[in-house]
């Protein structure tokens, strides 16, 4: 039996489109996920599986070295290793952060640090999935001229990059005088071709679905679930990490909730071939400012009502109507899943006082330890669980966002752990006073941490 994948409707399993196929919507309109065939899968024992994995784990053999293709089979088995497009992603660290742990009153506290990675974020994990399967399109001789998307940032930057590796054209619609340099210059870097519209980021969208209309565009954006198969290799890595041992939580921040449903659907993969047999519970991370599932949560999944998002420093979640809004309900529904929301100021905070402790948090990261706290404060995390937070960017990505917290400039955020620099005359006295005074600050803070 061959191992296979295919996209189906949400609404009908029975109507499938091949993934070499460019097509994003079910006849109903609805969205595609991709199946595979599990009876294949099902030829391996559980233990066989480990052993796979592990002997590929990291290594340098051609796709399998990386994180996502090491799990091929699982991921997307139609593509020829000559078309896969990799940089080797995936396999981030996953590390016990000892000292924030012990600071927020639990033992077992760990990181999963997905923003170690080509571009500095987990997109990396689903657009390398993305931009193969194109490139095995291209060489099944279909006539695909570029990949395109509307994104201020994380996903350009991927898909950029792995376009550009691949060769093939790639296409960057954001709306214009609302994006950062830093949040453009890898796109530029990489050569893609950047439009910035008069428009905001609901317009590009509306562009980009039109444009891409014609087929020889292919689009990029997540409602194409070919990410989500790459995405959810963090779940598995992190159960691998931990010798296939399930955490008690995993929390995830949540916007457009492609990722959410993209653990969730790890998970249940490594459950249903007896990989694991139990699951954890999962906990989705909003930002206030962009709170929809925090509000449909709230009714018990009852109701849900698309917003209009605010602006938030955890720019890649400002999302009001969610396209995996049901993909990610019926995980957290099986996971016995929470969502938790975070204020600016509590997202700002979380994020600088996980940097005291050595981390180095983008304010995604800071929306979910900052929902951490709160469940820990709340007792819905007890003291002795294992905890994994979701890092989803690398702090460097965000400089913007640590520069005016430190600056006490963010707005709707008074700084509490803000640490500018002290200007001084280059006079012996004047700094042996400062030094006398911030080294007694210094030992009193090391003490409360013991
Ligand atoms: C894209 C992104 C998210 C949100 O992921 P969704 O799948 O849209 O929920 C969170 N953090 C960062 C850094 C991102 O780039």
């Amino acid at each position: 039996m061959q191992y296979d994948a295919w996209f189906a409707a949400q609404d009908d399993p029975n109507e499938r489109y091949p993934l070499t196929e460019v097509v994003y919507y079910s006849k109903s309109g609805g969205l595609l996920d991709v199946i595979h065939n599990m009876d294949a899968l099902r030829q391996h024992s559980a233990e066989e599986w480990k052993q796979l994995f592990e002997y590929r784990w990291m290594r340098t053999s051609w796709p399998y070295g990386s994180g996502v293709w090491g799990k091929k089979e699982w991921v997307c088995p139609i593509v020829s290793n000559d078309n896969v497009i990799s940089m080797f992603e995936g396999g981030s660290n996953l590390f016990w952060a000892e000292r924030l742990g012990q600071e927020l009153g639990i033992r077992d506290l760990w990181i999963k640090l997905c923003g170690n990675s080509h571009t500095g974020s987990f997109k990396d994990l689903g657009m390398t999935v993305l931009v193969s399967v194109v490139r095995q399109m291209i060489a099944d001789g279909k006539p695909i001229r570029a990949v395109a998307c509307a994104s201020t940032g994380d996903t350009s930057a991927a898909l950029a990059a792995y376009g550009a590796a691949a060769g093939i054209p790639t296409i960057v619609f954001l709306p214009k005088g609302k994006v950062s340099t830093a949040q453009l210059v890898q796109p530029i870097a990489h050569g893609a071709l950047v439009l910035a519209l008069d428009t905001d980021f609901d317009g590009c969208m509306r562009i980009v679905r039109d444009i891409t209309a014609d087929q020889s565009i292919y689009l990029a954006n997540s409602l194409n679930s070919l990410r989500i198969e790459g995405q959810k290799t963090v779940a598995i890595e992190i159960v691998q990490q931990f010798d296939w041992q399930v955490p008690d939580w995993i929390v995830i921040p949540g916007g457009n909730l492609g990722n959410t449903a993209a653990l969730g659907k790890g998970l249940l993969m490594m459950h249903e071939l007896g990989l694991i047999d139990r699951l954890p519970r999962i906990v989705c991370a909003q930002a206030e400012n962009a709170n929809p599932l925090y509000r449909a949560y709230q009714t018990g999944f009852e109701r849900y009502e698309p917003i209009t998002a605010k602006p938030t420093a955890a720019s890649a979640i400002q999302i009001g109507a969610p396209v995996s809004i049901n993909r990610a309900i019926r995980m957290l529904q099986r996971f016995d899943g929470v969502v938790e929301q975070a204020s600016e100021q509590e997202l700002a905070d979380a994020a600088a006082h996980a940097d005291r402790t050595g981390l180095y948090s983008c304010p995604h990261t800071g929306v979910a330890l900052a929902a951490t706290i709160k469940l820990i404060k709340q007792g819905v995390i007890q003291n002795t669980d294992r905890v994994v937070v979701i890092s989803t960017a690398h702090g460097l990505k965000f400089s913007g966002f640590k520069v005016n917290y430190h600056e006490n400039s963010l707005r709707d955020v008074v700084s509490q752990h803000a640490n500018p620099p002290i200007e001084l005359p280059a006079d012996l006295d004047a700094v042996r006073r400062v030094l006398d005074e911030r080294m007694e600050d210094f030992a009193r803070r090391g003490q409360n941490a013991r």
